[in-house]
C-alpha cells in the first residue's frame, strides 16, 4: 500500500468556529480521523507543519513546506498538504518552483468549509487528494472539487463556492469522480533526480495600474524590491506620462516584468506600441500566458538564485511545471 506524509497548514478545513469567527485549530491527525475510507487505499503519516489561516503564509513557510518534504522524500511515495485557499494558488506555484523534477506527487487541497460542519467539501477534497497522491507522478498540483490543476496554473476565482478554483490557460491535468481518477496531461518524466531550492528573494513588488495612478508610485515600490511586476491593461504596454520613471527603475538594475489584468490568454507587448517601445528600448520580460501566482513566486525563486541579467531572463523564461507555452 503507498505511504502518503499529510502536511497540515491551517485553513478553513482545519478550522472551528470561535468568538470572532473562523480559526485553524484541528491538528492533521484529527482531519485524517474524518476520512476513515482512506486507510483502504493508502497509508498515512501526519506532520503539522504550521496552523495559520493562509492569509498569513509567506515565503519563509514555502521554504518550511519546500524542507518538510525535502527530508521526508525518500521514505514517501507522495504528499498532501491541507491548506487554506486564499493563497494556495500562491503555495503552489512556490512549491513547483522550490521542488523540480519531482517523481513523486506533491498535492494541495483544502475547503472552503470547515471539515467538521455537515454540508463540507472538505472530506471529499482530503479523500480525492489522498487517493491522486497515490496514482504515480503528477508534479506540484491543486486537488479541489474534482479538479486536478498544475500548481502553477490555478487561480482562486470563487470566494464562496465549492468550485473555488480554475485553471488558468491551461487544461485540468486530471479529474476525479466518484473516486475514478481520468488523466488528460500525461506528467512528462523527469529529467534527472529531484531538485530542491532553498531560496527565495522577498524584494518582489507588484503594481497595478489604474487609470490616473501617480507616477511617483514607481519610484515608491522601486525603493522596495529588486523585480517589479507592472500589472498592465490588455495585452500590455505603459501609458506615455510613466516611461521616464520605467527608465529610472530600468536603469537603476531593477528587473521589470510587464503583466496583464486581464486573466484569460495572457500578455504580447510586440502588438501595440505601447508595448512594443518597452521590448524595443529595454528588452522587457512580460508574463505570457503565466498567472499572476506563477509570476510573482517565479521572480522570487529566480530572484534568489541569481542577480545577472541573462540569468534571470533564461531562468524566467524556462517552463517549470507547465507555467509558461509560449
Ligand atoms: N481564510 C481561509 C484561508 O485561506 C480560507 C480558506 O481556507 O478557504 O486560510
Amino acid at each position: 500500500m503507498k505511504k502518503i506524509l499529510l502536511i497540515a497548514t491551517g485553513g478553513t478545513i482545519a478550522s472551528r468556529k470561535t468568538g470572532d469567527g473562523l480559526a485553524p485549530s484541528l491538528t492533521p491527525q484529527e482531519l485524517l480521523d474524518r476520512v476513515p475510507g482512506v486507510r483502504d487505499f493508502c497509508r498515512v503519516d501526519t506532520v503539522q507543519a504550521m496552523n495559520l489561516d493562509s492569509t498569513n503564509i509567506a515565503p519563509e513557510d514555502w521554504l518550511t513546506l519546500g524542507g518538510i518534504i525535502e527530508a521526508n522524500y525518500p521514505a514517501y511515495d507522495g504528499f498532501v498538504l491541507c491548506h487554506g485557499t486564499d493563497t494556495m494558488a500562491y503555495t503552489a506555484a512556490a512549491l513547483s518552483y522550490l521542488i523540480q523534477n519531482t517523481d513523486k506527487p506533491i498535492v494541495l487541497t483544502g475547503s472552503q468549509k470547515p471539515i467538521d460542519q455537515e454540508d463540507t467539501d472538505a472530506r471529499t477534497n482530503l479523500t480525492d487528494s489522498l487517493r491522486f497522491a497515490t496514482q504515480g507522478p503528477s508534479g506540484v498540483c491543486i486537488v479541489f472539487e474534482g479538479h486536478v490543476i498544475a500548481g502553477t496554473r490555478a487561480h482562486k476565482i470563487r470566494s464562496k463556492s465549492y468550485n473555488a478554483f480554475s485553471s488558468i490557460n491551461f487544461p485540468d491535468l486530471a479529474n476525479l469522480r466518484d473516486g475514478r481518477v481520468v488523466r488528460y496531461i500525461p506528467c512528462p518524466a523527469p529529467e534527472g533526480p529531484p531538485r530542491f531550492f532553498h531560496r527565495l528573494s522577498r524584494r518582489v513588488m507588484l503594481l497595478k495600474l489604474i487609470p490616473g495612478m501617480p507616477a511617483e508610485a514607481f519610484a515608491a515600490a522601486g525603493q522596495l524590491c529588486d523585480g517589479l511586476i507592472i500589472e498592465s491593461y490588455g495585452v500590455g504596454g505603459i501609458p506615455d506620462v510613466y516611461l521616464d520613471q520605467l527608465d529610472r527603475l530600468v536603469r537603476a538594475g531593477k528587473t521589470v516584468i510587464m503583466a496583464t489584468q486581464v486573466r484569460q490568454e495572457g500578455s504580447d507587448l510586440s502588438v501595440y506600441q505601447v508595448g512594443h517601445r518597452l521590448k524595443e528600448r529595454y528588452g522587457l520580460l512580460e508574463t505570457y500566458d503565466m498567472t499572476l501566482e506563477a509570476t510573482v513566486t517565479k521572480l522570487m525563486w529566480v530572484l534568489g538564485q541569481s542577480r545577472d541579467p541573462e540569468v534571470i531572463h533564461r531562468l524566467f523564461l524556462g517552463p517549470v511545471n507547465f507555467d509558461l507555452l509560449f
